[in-house]
């Protein structure tokens, strides 16, 4: 028998796949509702709010005007949370999987829930994350669930988490202030992508402050330039950290230390997913799966050789691999058929190849996310360049940008 804790993406796709190979499976979650931070908090519902504001940006671009108000979007979020983790319940009841509410503890191999003691063969760890708790903030977890009247709102970071909310909580007519250390967002990212972002951001009308420390005194932030930002909310976009609680005996850095089958220094008990250090969902599924297999005996290392991102702006950003070495070549989308017919012509791709194979790409533009993970595939199953040139993109589209660049790297 084996026994997974967390109903987090990582958790039911290690369950799906064990059970799926003929083994008895427990899943331990201590919410009442299933599905994890990617459908209670995150993914889901950030999703599902996001959604109405393309609508509403593509259309003023097309100089018609619709609106809709944050009651709306809270309405449209829990619809889509309450409807995803039903679809998780009855997806564990098909594998016959049962659930068990409770906190797990785990103790050397046994695990104690809701006053019984479980003696599995295997554990699957899948605990995820826990959101910044800081005095006077909120969480972007907590946004599908505000029950507040606000106007203006602090993020404080300019990463990830807070471009995405930034220019939801932009497009929905709050006013948003973004508090960014680095002198441009999203630090550690290609800088081509950091200086179109910035840019618009600015020009959208998002208020920066970049190259400032913020502190929060009082419910106020306070800027390391001395300047304080008044706003009705503080929203901490960064600092999740490892949700270890009931699995605090497992071997751990900061991180649950796993190798590439998932399988952490303790005989039989593997993690998968947000504990063991990344952040994405997909990350998550496919280390459950990967795990899933390892437990069943089917040895498969977890490959993370391109792993597609994407930040659900809009335009969208995405990106894959390496875009800081090699051969680089950059295009904007004003000039492509489809994004003009469209008036969506804002942002670039850029693509970086080297001996001949693509290594990497990071988009910003309309869909991002097709493009780049089409470039995943690429990279992933090692394309060559003429092999990935040889490959027909439907017209008018915004994957053709893929086959112009690869043109123009290989003929000029
Ligand atoms: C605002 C936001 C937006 C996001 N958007 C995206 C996105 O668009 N795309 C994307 O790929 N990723 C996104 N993510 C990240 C994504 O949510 C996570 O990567 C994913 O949920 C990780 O899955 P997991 O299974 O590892 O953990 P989690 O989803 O965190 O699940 C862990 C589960 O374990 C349970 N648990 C913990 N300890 C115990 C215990 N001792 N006993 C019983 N149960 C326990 C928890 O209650 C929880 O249900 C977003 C995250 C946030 C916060």
């Amino acid at each position: 028998m084996i026994v997974v804790i967390g109903s987090g993406p990582a958790g039911i796709y290690g369950a799906f796949t064990a059970s799926a190979l003929g083994e008895k499976v427990k899943l331990i979650e201590e919410k009442e509702r299933l599905g994890g931070t990617c459908v209670l908090y995150g993914c889901i519902p950030s999703k599902a709010m996001l959604h109405p504001l393309y609508l509403k940006y593509s259309l003023e671009r097309l100089g018609k005007k619709i609106d809709f108000s944050y009651e709306e979007l809270i309405k449209l979020a829990q619809d889509a949370i309450s409807r995803i983790s039903k679809g998780v319940e009855y997806m564990l009841e098909s594998y016959g999987v049962e659930v068990i509410y409770g906190r797990g503890v785990l103790k050397s191999k046994e695990i104690e829930v809701s006053g019984q003691t479980l003696y599995p063969d295997k554990v699957l760890v899948a605990t995820g994350t826990l959101k910044p708790e800081i005095n006077g903030t909120i969480a972007s977890d907590d946004l599908p669930y505000l029950n507040k009247e606000f106007n203006s709102v602090t993020v404080i970071g300019g990463g990830v988490g807070g471009i995405e909310y930034g220019w939801l909580l932009h497009k929905i007519g709050k006013e948003v202030h973004i508090v960014e250390k680095e002198n441009l967002l999203l630090p550690k990212h290609d800088m081509d992508l950091r200086n179109y972002v910035t840019n618009h951001f600015k020009r959208i009308g998002v208020k920066l402050h970049l190259g400032v420390e913020a502190k929060i005194e009082n419910n106020k932030v306070k800027l390391s330039n001395g300047e304080e930002i008044k706003s009705d909310i503080i929203l901490m976009s960064f600092g999740r950290k490892p949700n270890l609680t009931g699995v605090e005996s497992l071997p751990h850095d900061y991180w649950i230390k796993v190798n590439e089958y998932m399988e952490t220094p303790i005989k039989d008990i593997y993690a998968a997913g947000d504990i063991t250090g990344s952040f994405t969902a997909h990350e998550a599924i496919h280390k459950g799966y990967i795990a899933g297999l390892n437990m069943k005996g089917i040895k498969k290392p977890y490959d993370s050789s391109a792993v597609p991102k994407v930040i659900y702006t809009s335009p969208q950003i995405a990106y894959v691999g390496n875009t800081n070495s090699g051969r680089c070549m950059k295009m904007e989308f004003s000039g492509l058929a489809r994004a003009i017919a469209e008036k969506e012509t804002e942002g670039f791709l850029k693509i970086c190849v080297e001996n001949e194979k693509v290594i990497g790409g990071v988009a910003f533009s309309e869909r991002a996310e097709e493009i780049i993970s089409l470039l995943a595939l690429g990279i992933k199953f090692k394309g060559s360049l003429d092999e990935l040139l040889d490959f027909q993109y439907p017209h008018p589209s915004y994957l053709e940008m893929i086959w112009e660049i690869l043109r123009k790297i290989k003929w000029g």
